[in-house]
Formats: structure tokens, C-alpha cells, sequence
């Protein structure tokens, strides 16, 4: 996402009657197999969830009887009238017999119709949900096809904007999308959750004449419709989230480069074309950078876009949008204050990170969305090693400890809908760091980082699976030092007492987890030594007195409490 974390909004003090409704923080079938809460309306406030964000967080039992395999979202949009009408086709296979499933539009938006080929079905509309109903049971195994007509005027909304009829600073109409955790179906019908997402999808955008639509994928064509409108038709070839998928209309201007055999496209407003292609060739470095790191970009049949807009930037797949002024930093700043981020421009380097973490790889629920934003906050420092070396990318990341607040745990509830604090990036990058100095290998490490890429590259995934590969991989215990981190607010504290008399040093971890154990280098830079402590006292001897006795903590975000 679009960096500046949202600090306004906190829904993540879930009750623990939503957890006991939802089912328990498990596997993927724990959430699969978990029932629809008849859970009251609640306002929103201390954090307590809505039935709304119940109703989209849930992957309740209408949401998991079926497999989204392809959209068609063919849309018109009317600048003038401020108002969109279209209809999604909507294709899935049935997992069990059922005659009924879940889908979601704004309550703003009015449904049409939903046909099945020419039969209208009923449908039920709550909170957001709309609940489509099936004459006769629709079996397991087969594949169905319905269209979802909808129209209205979508409201500007969110940190980004949700859907934006603006102007640019000439006066044409520069009308956007940006809906991540606000969610795709404020502006069109789809199954607007994380874990399932199509195959494929088409987006059609009709448009006047005069203007330029940009989506996600790979461009078809645009065919004249003769009453002043244009429609624009892309193609993504790959399964794709919903919060990605976007519009961005507008008067455009066109570049092109290539790297290697991946298109490279970008579009910009007039005023701004000398600009762009400047600070834009950025993109080529950042692409090799992480195909260095992961493999071969995503996306490539899709190629690389970068598209100006009006707010900072959103990772919108294939299709990333810009909006950091054409200027290295974030918005002006130096992101993490070390005078490090000042080379690049931070929403070219974040947002394309999120190609490889966030829309290649997904977490399965928002609840574990430190895997998309602590990964790629990760591959900020991965291309600042790549292009100044590792003291610069440790100094970069160390920047972030500034930020990171340890009030609450980056793993919120699973099952609904809301955001992770905002330690998901900072605390996430700094505990991704933590982990290379465990396995202490670069060789290694870089192996198993390219591995964990290329194993669960187009899945929808947890932190257990993350937990999982990388303890088998290493064939190291590192579950406790994974929930340490990511499942409680606190981060490890290494207890360090001296005895001058006997010369020696005792030493434990304070943490939450029981089991926890992470060895730390301690002792003197450039002559650390690895000690493997437990939350049991060990003693050593030591020749360093209490303040000559340093622990690597820009390897390890761990506290340090001597005595
Ligand atoms: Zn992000």
C-alpha cells in the first residue's frame, strides 16, 4: 500500500466472542470451515467490529462453497454525472452443493439484476453483503457464470480516495480507484475477501472519447462505441486481488522502455512528461534489484506500469500508481531519517516491491498483512543492499526502530475486516533482518529468500505457512521467535548480569513465549560471539566489563537490559 500508515483507524482490538464465532486462529481449513456469525450490529469504537466487517472479514460458508475463476468487470464511467453502470461477470466452480453464495457490493450502489444466462435470481442484501439465491442446487465440481448489473455513484472514501471523480490541474477529469482495506466493492460486485481470488480478468472501462483509461494487465485495444465514448479493454493473465484492481482515467500522456523482454509502460499528465521521464528510469534498477533477490518479475505478461495520480502510490498489480511528486524520498522526506532514502524515490522502490509481496504472494486474510507490507518494507532494504552494500541497508532499516510503537501485536484477528498497526512495516522489516542474522548464512540466506519467493509465488497464504517453510528449510526452531515478534506487543529482551568477581556474565531472554530461544551476538564488534540463550540462565566467563559488553542490535531488534 501507499505508505504514511493509517493512524486514524483502529479495529484491531477484536472482542473475543468474534474469535470464538469465527473459528480459531488455525490452519487455512480452520477459516474455510468456519460458520457465518449471527453476530449483532456493533458500532464501531474501541476497536469492536462491525457486522460488516464481520460479513467481509468472514470466509463464511457462502464465501467458501465456491472458486472464483474469472471476472469480467465491463464498466461505463461518466465523468459528468459522477456515475458508473456496468455489469461483472462473475465464473466459479461449486466445492460442495449449495444454492446460495456470497458476493459484496456498497450499500450505496444499486443491484440491477444478477442473471444466471437469462434466469434473474433474488438476492439478499446486508451490511454490504449481498446474498445471491439459485432456483435449484448449484453441484460441486461444476462451473457457473453470472452477471452482476450494478449502477450508482460511488463516494470518495478512505485514505486513498475508494473511488475519486477529481480533476487534474488543467481541468480535465482525472477519476481514480484506490480501495485497499475500505475493499473493492465500493465501487463494484465482486467476492471482496483476500483468500480466494480469479484466475484471470478483463476489465472493460467505456470512457468519452477524449480520455485515457489505465487498468491492471496487459492492453487490448479500444474500440470507438460511436456515441462519444471510447471502451478500453485489458487483460490480466494472472489470478489478481481485489483491492487491485483499478481504474485510472485521465487525460494521459504515453512512454515506453523495456527491460530485457518485459514491456515497460508509463503514464503521466502532460506537464509532468519531462519530469517522469527523468525520475521513472528509477523503475528499470528496482526491477532488477528484486529479480536479482525473488526471480523474474510476476507480472510479465502483463509488463510493468507506472501511472501518475493525484495521492502517494498504491501497488496496484501490474498497474502501480505514483504520486511522490517526481522526487526521490517520500513525499519530501527522508522515510527513515538516516539520509539513506534520499537516493531513490521511495513509491517506485515500495510499491513495485509489492509486486513479489502482496499481489504475487497474498496473505489469505488481512489479519496477516505484515506478509505483504513487512516483506516488501523488507525489499526497500534488499535494494538499497543491492545498489550501496550492507551497512547502508543496515542503516536504512534501523531507521525504521524509530517508528515502530510495540502496542499491539502486527497479527491481528483473523476473520474481520480491518487493518494491522502500522508496526506491520517497521516492526516486520526489523524482525525480516532479525531472522538473516538466525540463520547467519548469507549464502544461505539468499537462497532460502529466493526459495520462499518462487515456492509460494500466486498463493494466498498465512504466517503459519511462512513459519513452516522457513523452520523446515533452516531446520531451526523458530515458531516462538516468529509468534514473539509478530503475535505479542512486546519484542525480546536480553537480561544481561555481571559479576566482576568471578569475571563472568549471566545471561536470558525475557519474552512471552515459553519456548522461546534465539542465539544474539554479543561481546565486541568485529569479534562477535554467538551465544544461544534461552529464557533459563546461562553464565559465561567474560573478559569486557558491563559497558564494554555490546549486543549487535542492528542485527537483532531485541532490547538489552544490563546489571
Ligand atoms: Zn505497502
Amino acid at each position: 500500500m501507499g505508505k504514511l500508515p493509517t493512524f486514524g483507524v483502529c479495529f484491531t482490538n477484536i472482542l473475543t466472542t468474534v474469535l470464538l464465532l469465527i473459528g480459531p486462529a488455525g490452519a487455512l481449513t480452520a477459516a474455510q470451515s468456519s460458520q457465518q456469525s449471527p453476530a449483532p450490529q456493533r458500532s464501531r469504537g474501541h476497536g469492536e467490529p462491525t457486522k460488516a466487517d464481520i460479513l467481509r472479514g468472514a470466509y463464511g460458508p457462502y464465501r467458501a462453497n465456491n472458486d472464483l475463476l474469472f471476472y469480467h468487470l465491463d464498466i461505463r464511467v461518466d465523468p459528468d454525472k459522477k456515475f458508473i453502470s456496468g455489469k461483472n461477470t462473475i465464473r466459479f466452480k461449486m466445492l460442495k452443493d449449495d444454492a446460495r453464495i456470497q458476493l459484496d457490493l456498497a450499500d450505496g450502489l444499486s443491484v440491477e439484476k444478477i442473471l444466471l444466462g437469462s434466469t434473474p435470481l433474488r438476492y439478499e442484501r446486508d451490511s454490504g453483503a449481498v446474498f445471491v439465491s439459485f432456483p435449484e442446487t448449484l453441484h460441486a465440481g461444476h462451473i457457473y457464470a453470472i452477471d452482476f448489473y450494478y449502477s450508482g455513484s460511488p463516494v470518495q472514501t478512505g485514505r486513498f480516495g475508494g473511488f475519486t471523480f477529481g480533476q487534474d490541474p488543467s481541468g480535465h477529469p482525472w477519476i481514480y480507484t484506490a480501495c485497499e482495506g475500505i475493499g473493492a466493492s465500493i465501487w463494484w460486485p465482486n467476492k471482496d475477501q483476500w483468500r480466494d481470488e480469479v484466475e484471470s480478468m478483463q476489465i472493460s472501462v467505456s470512457i468519452p472519447k477524449d480520455l485515457v483509461d489505465v487498468s491492471n494487465g496487459k492492453f487490448m485495444g479500444k474500440t470507438d462505441l460511436g456515441d462519444g465514448y471510447t471502451r478500453w479493454d485489458w487483460f490480466v493473465h494472472y489470478p489478481i486481488n481485489n483491492y487491485d484492481v483499478s481504474l485510472n482515467i485521465g487525460n494521459y500522456q504515453h512512454f515506453s522502455d523495456r527491460l530485457g523482454d518485459l514491456s515497460m509502460d508509463f503514464y503521466v499528465l502532460p506537464e509532468d512528461l519531462d519530469k517522469a521521464k527523468k525520475q521513472f528510469t528509477q523503475a528499470k534498477g528496482m526491477l532488477q534489484a528484486y529479480q536479482h533477490y525473488f526471480g523474474e518479475y510476476p507480472f510479465k505478461k502483463d509488463g510493468y506500469k507506472l501511472i501518475e495520480v493525484p495521492y502517494s502510490g498504491m501497488e496496484h498489480q501490474s498497474a502501480v500508481t505514483y504520486g511522490n511528486h517526481f522526487a526521490n524520498g517520500y513525499l519530501d522526506r527522508d522515510w527513515t531519517g538516516v539520509g539513506i532514502s534520499t537516493r531513490f524515490d521511495f513509491i517506485i522502490i515500495h510499491e513495485s516491491g509489492h509486486e513479489w509481496f502482496g499481489n504475487s504472494i497474498t496473505a489469505a486474510d488481512s489479519s496477516d498483512m505484515w506478509i505483504h507490507e513487512g516483506w516488501t518494507t523488507y525489499l526497500e532494504s534488499l535494494y538499497v543492499e543491492y545498489m550501496y552494500g550492507h551497512d547502508d541497508a543496515l542503516r536504512y532499516l534501523n531507521g525504521y526502530k524509530s517508528k515502530v510503537k510495540n502496542e499491539e501485536p502486527i497479527i491481528t484477528a483473523r476473520g474481520v475486516n480491518g487493518e494491522p498497526p502500522p508496526d506491520q512495516y517497521f516492526k516486520g522489516v526489523l524482525f525480516i533482518n532479525t531472522l538473516r542474522s538466525i540463520v547467519n548464512n548469507d549464502k544461505r540466506w539468499w537462497k532460502l529468500l529466493h526459495d520462499f519467493y518462487q515456492h509460494f509465488k500466486y498463493q494466498n497464504i498465512m504466517t503459519e505457512d511462512v513459519v513452516q517453510y522457513f523452520s523446515q528449510q533452516t531446520a531451526m526452531k523458530l515458531t516462538s521467535i516468529f509468534d514473539q515478534y509478530l503475535r505479542h506487543t512486546a519484542i525480546p529482551t536480553l537480561e544481561l548480569k555481571f559479576d566482576t568477581s568471578s569475571g563472568t556474565v549471566s545471561y536470558r531472554w525475557k519474552v512471552d513465549e515459553p519456548a522461546f530461544q534465539m542465539p544474539v551476538r554479543v561481546g565486541k564488534k568485529d569479534n562477535w560471539q554467538i551465544i544461544h540463550a534461552t529464557t533459563d540462565w546461562q553464565t559465561m566467563p567474560t573478559s569486557l566489563k558491563k559497558d564494554e559488553f555490546d549486543v549487535a542490535t542492528d542485527l537483532y531488534y531485541v532490547n538489552v537490559s544490563k546489571e
